[in-house]
């Protein structure tokens, strides 16, 4: 897989196929080209224009999201969407659509896109919003590179008083009381997400902590100060540092420690929405074999039972690992033809790779989550069948349309070849 810089707004020619390629933040294949080639887009670093007064920004599609709040959060700016890194390019927000804890009011990060440019493989260049070149723009949102190279993107911004979030934390005892507290009046918090034990069983099956945050409002008092240094993982150790007996440990005092059911409190946005941002290549602490994450999501209607289902298999299997996570989404229609999220629940989490023993169980989650006509995010697979793909997005037809014969990635291959 070459990488080539991005320059001259062209897409260079070259044997095979190309790919761009945002800050590499997927955790699987969307961003490899095998055999190909990657157009590195991290050189596309301008801001365009940024209009303090009404928060309408355009940049090119190599800006990272952090580079944003670094440039508006002083004029009372904050992304509308944002993913739990805040080191990814504005490409990669778009192509995999990507979203938040506030996605149940605010939809995904390509609900904010107004326009953006597309460059395709023969050279044209194509502007594109919801009413010009409409269905491009659908095909391109969520589009895993796959329609051409996105070189700027425009959006709005959302108004805040200050870098702060007005947090409250929630213990539940059982899904029920994560369902409750999800569906419930805490719908109206405008960010929303839970941790959950995933290895708890019986009638504590699904316990965990509710995380609601809102933007503080200009009067807060004891506003902390900012994270300061970055911590790291130093070494690979030679296992994980997260599985097994150790993390039950773990998540049974990470559930315990919080003595109050309900703790309210003042945080800077920087942990409040990325905790991983803050350990520099926390991805070590898997060990030598590293990790494999499965997100899922599921429609409402069975959303309990299934994940209810899910939850007893990880448990029984013994894997899993501390980052889990469960969330609603909203009922807003998918931005665009590939969009991951769409109304329903999903449920993700980080797996230490154990070789056989983790895919049997991913297969087994697998065909819980297609039997209820759920799906998979291409971010953050490397393993899901063509049959599953096809299945969890009906408008693949559709987007097959907009495929531009340039592009291709190691993931596309995968997930297309028995059905194309
Ligand atoms: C700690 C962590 C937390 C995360 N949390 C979330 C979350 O809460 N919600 C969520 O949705 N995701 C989450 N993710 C996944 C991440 O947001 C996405 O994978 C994102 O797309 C990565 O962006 P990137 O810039 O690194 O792009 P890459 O990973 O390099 O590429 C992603 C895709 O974008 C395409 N692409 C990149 N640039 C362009 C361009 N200029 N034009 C066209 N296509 C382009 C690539 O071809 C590829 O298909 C998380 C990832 C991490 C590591």
């Amino acid at each position: 897989m070459l990488p080539v810089r991005f320059r001259d707004q062209v897409v260079p020619r070259v044997a095979g196929s190309v790919l761009p390629y945002g800050n590499g933040r997927s955790y699987g294949d969307s961003c490899l080209n095998n055999g190909g080639t990657l157009l590195a887009t991290r050189g596309l670093d301008r801001f365009l224009a940024f209009d303090p007064s009404t928060g309408l920004i355009r940049c090119e599609a190599g800006v990272l999201l952090s580079e944003i709040l670094s440039l508006t959060v002083g004029y009372g700016w904050f992304l509308p969407v944002t993913p739990g890194t805040r080191l990814i390019t504005v490409g990669g927000a778009i192509a995999n659509d990507v979203h938040g804890k506030n996605h149940h009011l605010a939809g995904t990060f390509g609900h904010q896109v107004t326009c953006l440019e597309l460059v395709r493989g023969s050279g044209e260049r194509v502007l594109c919003s919801a009413t010009d070149r409409a269905d491009l723009f659908a095909a391109t949102i969520g589009g895993l590179g796959l329609t051409g190279l996105i070189t700027w993107a425009e959006f709005r911004l959302k108004r805040i008083a200050n870098p702060y979030v007005q947090v409250e934390r929630i213990r539940f005892d059982s899904l029920d009381g994560f369902f409750d507290l999800a569906l419930g009046a805490e719908r109206e918090r405008e960010y929303t997400v839970a941790w959950i034990d995933c290895l708890a069983t019986g009638r504590h099956l699904g316990r965990g902590i509710y995380m609601a945050g809102t933007h503080a409002a200009p009067t807060c008092d004891g506003a902390p100060r900012a994270p300061g240094r970055t911590l790291s993982v130093p070494f690979d150790p030679p296992v994980s540092l997260i599985a097994g007996p150790t993390l039950k440990t773990f998540n049974e005092l990470f559930y315990r420690k919080q003595f109050r059911r309900v703790q309210t409190g003042l945080e800077h946005y920087a942990p409040f929405f990325y905790p991983l941002d803050g350990i520099d290549q926390w991805n070590r602490i898997y060990g030598p074999k590293g990790f494999l994450q499965y997100q899922s999501v599921v429609p409402m209607a069975l959303g309990r039972d299934v994940t209810r289902e899910m939850l007893q298999c990880i448990a029984r299997s013994g894997q899993g690992s501390f980052l889990s996570v469960l969330k609603v989404f909203g009922d807003r229609p998918p931005a665009g033809l590939l969009s991951f999220p769409r109304p329903g629940v999903t449920l993700a989490l980080d797996f230490p790779f154990k070789g056989p023993s983790t895919l049997r169980l991913f297969d087994t989650l697998d065909a819980l989550v297609a039997q209820v006509g759920g799906a998979i995010y291409p971010a953050k697979d490397a393993r899901m069948s063509p049959a599953l793909f096809a299945s969890g997005y009906p408008r693949l037809d559709e987007f097959r349309r907009h495929l531009d014969p340039v592009f291709s990635s190691s993931f596309w291959r995968r997930v297309t070849e028995d059905v194309a």
